[in-house]
């Protein structure tokens, strides 16, 4: 090799070798690290929801050991609250975390993914959607929408609400303004009440005030921090419009697609997790919240009476099928969620429910 030659090989050489270094420094992180911007339907840190959403965005960090780094959007700092799902349809954003109850005004279909006015518990939407069909209804449905959906949350059942008034008789729905979003809202339209649609953060005010009658919100634990106690008299239960309400992790179709399997299991073992996670500390927090409204605040709890049940019941039986009407979909979906709730009553009144029974008869225990 002429000398020339060798240093014009040794340059390119250091050349390359300057190059790889610098390929191995920080285009490598780059290449190997992506940024997943996260939106939210929730105020930032707040309890249940908030906090949830941000347990999520660090699960999925640390799981990847850094490969994908979750910025979280609280609601309304990227996008508005409610159009999450949009946002990660259309690639604002690439994850969400909400409820799907949000986005009903595309097709009600939706509903059956947070929650139906008499259907299923938590435990039994973990039954529908992991073991009898739910998740394959629910990925085709999200498919037509952009996202790749699954469950990430359960706020357990909820409570009935907070009243101004007694509920002695279905009659005294009859012009109840309440502010209770979703197919719980159509039950009490059909039932000749008037929903409001006010945002969270607005109800104390308006039941202060007494433009507002009544106000469902979540359980003992997010409305002992409302403070709604201290302006309405009658706490109700149980929460039939809100069984056992999913929190849902969306993930942009596209970018679920392009995901190898072992991120695909990564990013349903978190959503499991914090599945798991958050149902467990509603749990907790629920009962001794519950606690401190009645002993510290001396709450009066009401159960609404049994015919008022009844005709609730029967009355969100005929909304929850009207809803599927325009959407073949959403007659599928509520095919599926019916047979199971069917299935699922029959288990239950002879497990959970029996044994809560037997728990509570008058016996001493510790
Ligand atoms: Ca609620």
């Amino acid at each position: 090799m002429r000398r020339r030659d060798f240093l014009k090989c040794a340059t390119g050489t250091a050349g390359a070798i300057a190059a790889a270094a610098s390929g191995l420094s920080k285009p490598a992180i780059a290449r190997d690290t992506k940024e997943l911007k996260l939106v939210t339907s929730w105020p930032r840190d707040f309890p249940g929801l908030g906090t949830t959403a941000s347990r999520l965005a660090r699960r999925i960090s640390d799981m990847s050991g850094g490969r994908y780094t979750v910025k979280l959007f609280a609601g309304g700092e990227l996008v508005q609250p409610l159009d999450c799902l949009d946002a990660v349809q259309h690639g604002t954003a690439d994850l969400y975390h909400s409820a799907e109850y949000y986005y009903q005004n595309k097709t009600k279909a939706f509903n059956f993914f947070a929650a139906i006015p008499f259907g299923l518990s938590a435990g039994e939407m973990n039954a529908w959607i992991y073991h009898g069909g739910g998740q394959e209804l629910w990925n085709e449905l999200g498919r037509r929408n952009g996202v790749k959906p699954l469950m990430a949350g359960n706020t357990g059942s909820q409570m009935g609400g907070w009243f101004r008034t007694e509920i002695e008789s279905l009659a005294d729905f009859k012009g109840l303004r309440m502010r209770i979003p979703g197919l719980g809202g159509a039950v009490l339209a059909k039932l000749g009440g008037k929903v409001v649609n006010i945002a969270g953060g607005e109800v104390y005010g308006a039941l202060k005030a007494g433009t507002l009658d009544a106000s469902e919100w979540v359980g003992p634990w997010n409305d002992l921090a409302m403070g709604f106690y201290k302006v309405a008299d009658f706490y109700y239960y149980p929460g039939f419009h809100e069984p056992g309400t999913v929190l849902s992790f969306g993930l942009n179709a596209t970018f679920w697609d392009s995901l190898p399997p072992g991120d695909k299991a990564m990013f349903e073992a978190a959503a499991a997790a914090e599945n798991d996670i958050t149902l467990a500390e509603y749990t907790a927090r629920n009962a001794a919240a519950l606690e401190v409204l009645i002993d510290t605040h001396g709450v009066e709890l009401m159960r609404y009476p049994r015919d008022v049940l009844r005709a609730v019941g029967q009355a969100a039986g005929e909304v929850v099928l009207e809803s599927t009407e325009a959407d073949p979909l959403a007659k599928r979906i509520y095919d599926s969620y019916i047979k199971f709730r069917a299935t699922a009553i029959g288990w239950s009144k002879r497990s959970d429910q029996a044994f809560w029974s037997a728990r509570l008869l008058p016996f001493k225990y510790g």
